[in-house]
Formats: structure tokens, C-alpha cells, sequence
């Protein structure tokens, strides 16, 4: 079978392996389609320190059940199946506390690799956090359960109160993701964003949008929320420059949410009266939950709305170079790599 590796920054090489043996209780999962991501780009740029080169990538996927490993006896060979490429132990400390986003062994345990024929999904993965895929859900769709799991759960550590005005910064997957969920609850919501394509597409799907390079942001916000600012203000730029802003657009007693992961060596600063004095809540949800999980499959079951309409180009594995090229060069949002 083929897997791409990821050698050196900008360097993909599509190796010749092995197929792998299903492990006790796992399963081996031919990939249908494997979504690109942010955290994939950044690791194609300049490397990531949780996968030293050279590495397997891809971790948003779906696909059909090759083989199972023994015990595996709720599955089916043939089966497709929408999972998410980790789960919590169950055991530790943070399990026992509810807080299985923070489990200690759910990175380390974690699969990358979804850029290839097949995948090896291990037990704890199939048995917590993984679903068959209905017929009527595509694998394109059953594809974006994991980012979908992380938008669910950073929504309910959110938590926001009914019809809230929600700021979400970013135009990338991630910020279209968070706002379509927010419309859908009936939030008042706008992305704010950069990139012209990206802000038309967001209005296609019937998002409000503010556009950041043209307009100042604060008093558009202060003018959408009665001059108060945003109940909530949700972080998916990734940027030192965004969190630091975030605090000053919410209202007194508001809350903000960084949800886009800054470099492991960064530093921001907040002015203190503002946090202390009008109570700005921080927060900082993390990863998911299997609640998160199965409340995201529950979503793409219902079609609550169309991810798929992030998906700005399609590519066949053997051309998985090409994809990474192109969302390298700034073309395009989401490429879904199909085998
Ligand atoms: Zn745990």
C-alpha cells in the first residue's frame, strides 16, 4: 500500500509499505478520503515537534473496515466507519475528572497517517470514538467528524447563553466550522476574516462576515451588539496579534476563546484592569471529548449544515505533492485527498 511521509519541510515522498496487521481488537481502515488541515500544513512548512520527520500524516478521514483484529467483534468487515484518530484511556486522573480532552496518554496514543491506502485504527480508538457511517452521509462528510468533534467541544466549554453574539476570527476550516455551528444554535454570529474568497464563501453559506483588512473590526463589532461588544469572541486565527486584541472587543463580562494553538515558545500579554474590572472570562478548550464526538456525529447525520462546501479541491493520492503545493501557495481551504 501507499503512505506519503512528510521527509523535510515541503517535502512529501509517497512511499511503497507493508499493508499492516490489524492489532487485537483494532481494525485495519481502507482510506476513502483524508482531509487536509491547518496543523498539516504547519507540520508540511516547518516541521511539528510532536512528529519528528519522517513522519506519517493526516488525521481527518474516513473509509471502509480491510480487516479486524481479534476481539474486534462489533465490527464487520466492509463496513465504513467515521472515527477520529484518538480517544481518551479511560483511566487516568483527568479520565476520572470528566476532563478526557486533557487525558495524559490521548496525544501519545493518538494515529496520524490518513494520506495512504490504509490506516491501522487501534482498539481504543474503535471502541470509544469511532461510528458507522450511514449510507446517506458521504465519506467526504464522515471525514470532517474530527475537526467537527473539536468545534463541538470548544462550543460546549463555550457554553454560550441562548441567542449570544458570537465573534469568530479566522476564515480558515476551523472559523467557518465554529460559525455555521454557532448560526445553527441561534447565536448571533460573525466571522470575521481577510481573504476575500474566503469571506464570499461564508456569506454563500449564509454566514454575516465583517471583512478585517477593510474595516475596523472593534467598532463593527460595538455596532452589531448595541455598542457593548460581543458576548463571546472565539480565536481561531492563531495569531500572538488576535489574542492579544480579543479581550478589548467583548462586552463587560464577556468571554474569549482561544481556540487557534499559538507556537509552543509564545508569550501574550493582557491589560489586567480589563480582565479584573469587567470581568473578560479567558478560556482555552482543547481537543475533544467523546461526548464532544458523538454529539459532532449527530450533526453530520442530520446535515445540521454542509461541511463539505469547505472542501475547495479534490486530488488523488498520487497527487497528494500537488495539494500541499497548492494550500502552500495559499490556493484553496480544505483539500480532500481521495484514494
Ligand atoms: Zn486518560
Amino acid at each position: 500500500m501507499r503512505v506519503a511521509m512528510l521527509t523535510a519541510p515541503r517535502n512529501i515522498e509517497l512511499r511503497e509499505v507493508a499493508m499492516p496487521e490489524p492489532p487485537p481488537g483494532g481494525a485495519v481502515v481502507a482510506v476513502r478520503v483524508a482531509l487536509t488541515d491547518g496543523t498539516d500544513l504547519k507540520a508540511y512548512r516547518r516541521g511539528h515537534p510532536q512528529m519528528p520527520f519522517p513522519t506519517p500524516f493526516g488525521h481527518e478521514f474516513s473509509g471502509e473496515i480491510l480487516a479486524l483484529g481479534s476481539g474486534a467483534s462489533d465490527w464487520r468487515v466492509g463496513e465504513a466507519i467515521a472515527c477520529v484518530h484518538s480517544a481518551p484511556c479511560g483511566g487516568c486522573f483527568w479520565c476520572a475528572a470528566g476532563e478526557e480532552e486533557l487525558c495524559e496518554s490521548v496525544m501519545e496514543r493518538k494515529i496520524l497517517g490518513a494520506y495512504a491506502d490504509a490506516i491501522v485504527v487501534p482498539q481504543h480508538i474503535l471502541a470509544r470514538n469511532a461510528f458507522r457511517k450511514p449510507e446517506a452521509m458521504t465519506f467526504a462528510e464522515a471525514a470532517f467528524l474530527e475537526p467537527l468533534s473539536c468545534v463541538v467541544h470548544s462550543r460546549n466549554v463555550l457554553a454560550p447563553r441562548p441567542r449570544s453574539s458570537v465573534a469568530v476570527f479566522g476564515d480558515g476550516g476551523f472559523g467557518m466550522l465554529h460559525a455555521l455551528l454557532f448560526a445553527r444554535d441561534g447565536h448571533e454570529c460573525v466571522l470575521v476574516g481577510r481573504r476575500p474568497e474566503r469571506l464570499a464563501l461564508a456569506a454563500s453559506l449564509g454566514l454575516a462576515t465583517i471583512d478585517a483588512s477593510a474595516n475596523d473590526v472593534g467598532a463593527s463589532l460595538r455596532e452589531r451588539t448595541g455598542g457593548r461588544g460581543a458576548d463571546a469572541l472565539v480565536e481561531c486565527t492563531g495569531t500572538a496579534e488576535v489574542w492579544e486584541l480579543a479581550p478589548s472587543l467583548v462586552r463587560r463580562g464577556g468571554t474569549v476563546s482561544f481556540f487557534g494553538g499559538l507556537p509552543a515558545e509564545a508569550n501574550v500579554s493582557f491589560r489586567a484592569a480589563r480582565l479584573h474590572y469587567d470581568e473578560v472570562r479567558l478560556i482555552s478548550p482543547f481537543h475533544f471529548t467523546p461526548r464532544a464526538v458523538a454529539e459532532a456525529f449527530a450533526l453530520l447525520r442530520e446535515r445540521a449544515f454542509d461541511c463539505t462546501r469547505l472542501i475547495s479541491h479534490r486530488y488523488p493520492l498520487d497527487r497528494i505533492v500537488d495539494a500541499f503545493a497548492a494550500l502552500d501557495s495559499g490556493i484553496g481551504l480544505k483539500a480532500a485527498i481521495e484514494t
